[in-house]
This record gives structure tokens, C-alpha cells and sequence, in this order.
């Protein structure tokens, strides 16, 4: 049984990604502590910290420098992943990092979409991932159905950002979160949650922008930061084929893009001291993910998927025949270097 575990391949892939410097830090004369070798797909980080010399190089699947653009990591790193889940299997993009390293940055994007087919070069992962899975069915010429759901867990409390009435208006005794309910095959339902079938890239375009405004709003309304929040895009993609002998196929696959909790969230609180009980409050579900990720990449049996929301709703598309990417992103700055290093540790750990 346990050599059947080990021999189970594991698809787990850590790329490492550095913003450029912000214009603050250019201003502030910043001393630069990160290099990023990407033909060795290696970071170092050097600096002497209080007394201290550090001299530690990080290995990773990929390494994308400050000069990288959004084309690049996508190109090099996304779309086989797309292509994956376009042959019918379940598959997680995760960005995780300390807060203002560009995770944001990485799964959105920035930059206005123009009327005609073209992205802008600021266009982040998911709206790369998007246009591929259109293009791609569209050329395809087979029946497909693409739905997709928009959510935010916030204090292990689930809202939906696609559901069609005003955030704003509801009375606060109705803001109730969404509960989950395993399904009896592993996976879980969220109980009401907004399942919005779309027709092509600019209406799931427009349903990001609707999203990830009310997620703004309920940022206001409710007092809380983006940063102690996931937010998870998943599109779900039916594909009916038919065999050589007239047999009808459906293929299903999803893509889940997780733009994480900032990570100091999980550090500062001493996760590391034996303290992860206080920082299991604060973000249980960061904390558990990693575990959940190490008990996979080491084959270990028992995987704690339970033990947060994040990693009971993404539990159909971690591990076995599924793939995971986590964008480790980092600044280059002097000021980040302890989060930089938890950062690295992190990512490193669930190579
Ligand atoms: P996070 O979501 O991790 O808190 P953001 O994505 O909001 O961080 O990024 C912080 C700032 O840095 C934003 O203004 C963003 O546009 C900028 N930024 C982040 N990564 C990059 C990058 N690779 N290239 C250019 N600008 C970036
Ligand atoms: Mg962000």
C-alpha cells in the first residue's frame, strides 16, 4: 500500500515570481536582496540582517525575475495547465505571498480590456485562462457548456461574489454566508452558491469585473482587508465528444484560480513558534493548505483536506490525477526580507 502511495506521481509545480521595485522603494533607494537566476530557476537572497549574514539559495520549478511580463509566465507556465483541464481533469492555480508582492497582480492583472479580441499586456492569469479555453473550444467545434463561480472566504466564512443581488442592500442579519455539504464522492456542494453558465469570454470577463467589485464593496462594508481573504474563480468546462464508433464521450474539467490570503497573515503570528493554534485562527486555511500540500508531495496517507474550508472546497481538484501550480510571489526589497525568506521556505516546502 505504501510503495503504491510513492510511486503515485504528484503534480505539484512552485514557480517564483519577483515584482519589480514599486516607485516608493526606487525613491527610498532600496537595496536590492533577491536575484533570480531563471535559466538555473534559482533565487538568491543576500543581506546581512541585523549582524547577521544571509546567504540562501531556493531552487524552484520556475523563476520569473522583476523584468518578467505577464505573457511570459503565462506562456512558459499556464497553458499546459489549461490544456490539462481542457482534456477533461481538475487542476488549482494558487498565488500566495506576503501582501503587495503582486499576487493581485498575477491572478487579475491590471489595465482595461479593449473592445476588440486583443488583451491588454497587464492581463493576469485568469483572464489568459479564459481567452485560451474560448479560443480553444471554439476551434474544437464540439457542444460545450463552460459555467463559473466566483467566491470569497473571509474568517472561514464563505460569500458569493456572483450572487445577483446588491451587496449593498441587503440588512446585515441576511448577509449569511453560504454552508458547505459533502457530496458523498469526496467532493463538496456550496449550499446556493451562484453557478453562472456563460456563452463566451466576454460575458465570464464581465462577471469577473462584477465579482471582484462587490468584493470591493463587502471590503467597506464589512471593515475587512483583501488581505486576510481568498478569493477562488473556478470554471467548470463540459465537452462532448464523440468516438470513431459513434459513441458519446463528456469530458469534464475544472480550473480553480486562488488568489490567497497575504502570508504574513500565517508568520507573524508565529506559526512557526508553535504557536499555529492563534495563527490557525487567524487563517486556518493558509496554514492548512500548506500542510495539505506537504502531506501530498510527500505521499504521506492521511491528508487533512477537512480541516479548512478552502482545502474541503478545492479537496476534487488536489492530489491524485489533478494538477496544482503555486505562484510564489516576492519583493525585492531589504524591507520584505523576513517575509521574503517564510515565503521561500513555504514555496520550497511544497516542492
Ligand atoms: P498583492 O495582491 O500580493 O497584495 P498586488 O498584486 O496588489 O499585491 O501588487 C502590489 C502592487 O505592485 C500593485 O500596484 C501592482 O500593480 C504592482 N505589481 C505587482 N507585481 C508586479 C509586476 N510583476 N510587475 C509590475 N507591477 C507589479
Ligand atoms: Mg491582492
Amino acid at each position: 500500500m505504501a510503495r503504491l502511495e510513492k510511486e503515485k506521481a504528484v503534480n505539484v509545480q512552485v514557480l517564483l515570481r519577483c515584482r519589480p521595485f514599486s516607485e516608493d522603494e526606487l525613491l527610498a533607494n532600496a537595496p536590492q536582496v533577491i536575484t533570480c537566476n531563471e535559466v538555473k530557476r534559482e533565487v538568491s537572497v543576500n543581506q546581512n540582517v541585523q549582524g547577521k549574514q544571509v546567504d540562501r539559495t531556493f531552487v524552484f520549478d520556475k523563476v520569473f525575475g522583476p523584468q518578467s511580463k505577464q505573457k511570459d509566465l503565462y506562456d512558459q507556465a499556464i497553458i499546459p495547465i489549461v490544456n490539462e483541464v481542457l482534456e477533461g481533469f481538475n487542476c488549482t492555480i494558487f498565488a500566495y505571498g506576503q501582501t503587495g508582492t503582486g499576487k493581485t497582480y498575477t491572478m487579475e492583472g491590471s489595465g482595461r480590456r479593449t473592445g476588440n479580441d486583443e488583451l491588454p499586456p497587464d492581463a493576469g492569469v485568469i483572464s489568459r485562462a479564459i481567452k485560451q479555453i474560448f479560443d480553444t473550444l471554439e476551434l474544437q467545434n464540439a457542444e460545450y457548456s463552460v459555467k463559473v463561480t466566483f467566491l470569497e472566504l473571509y474568517n472561514e466564512e464563505t460569500t458569493d461574489l456572483l450572487a445577483p443581488e446588491d451587496f449593498s442592500k441587503i440588512p446585515d442579519e441576511k448577509k449569511r454566508p453560504l454552508s458547505l455539504m459533502e457530496d458523498g464522492k469526496g467532493g463538496v456542494i456550496v449550499r446556493g452558491l451562484e453557478e453562472v453558465v456563460v456563452n463566451n469570454a466576454t460575458e465570464i470577463f464581465n462577471l469577473l469585473d462584477r465579482g471582484s467589485a462587490k468584493r470591493r464593496t463587502a471590503e467597506t462594508l464589512l471593515n475587512k482587508q483583501s488581505s486576510r481573504s481568498h478569493s477562488i474563480f473556478s470554471i467548470t468546462i463540459h465537452i462532448k465528444e464523440s468516438t470513431p464508433d459513434g459513441e458519446e464521450l463528456i469530458k469534464c474539467g475544472k480550473l480553480n484560480l486562488v488568489d490567497l490570503a497575504g502570508s504574513e497573515n500565517v508568520c507573524r503570528s508565529g506559526a512557526r513558534e508553535g504557536r499555529a493554534r492563534e495563527a490557525g485562527e487567524i487563517n486556518k486555511s493558509l496554514l492548512t493548505l500548506g500542510r495539505v500540500i506537504t502531506s501530498l508531495v510527500e505521499h504521506l496517507g492521511h491528508v487533512p483536506y477537512r480541516d479548512s474550508k478552502l482545502t474541503r472546497l478545492l479537496r476534487d481538484s488536489l492530489g491524485g490525477r489533478t494538477k496544482t501550480c503555486i505562484i510564489a510571489t516576492v519583493s525585492p526589497s531589504v524591507h520584505c526580507i523576513e517575509e521574503t525568506l517564510s515565503t521561500l521556505d513555504y514555496a520550497q516546502r511544497a516542492k
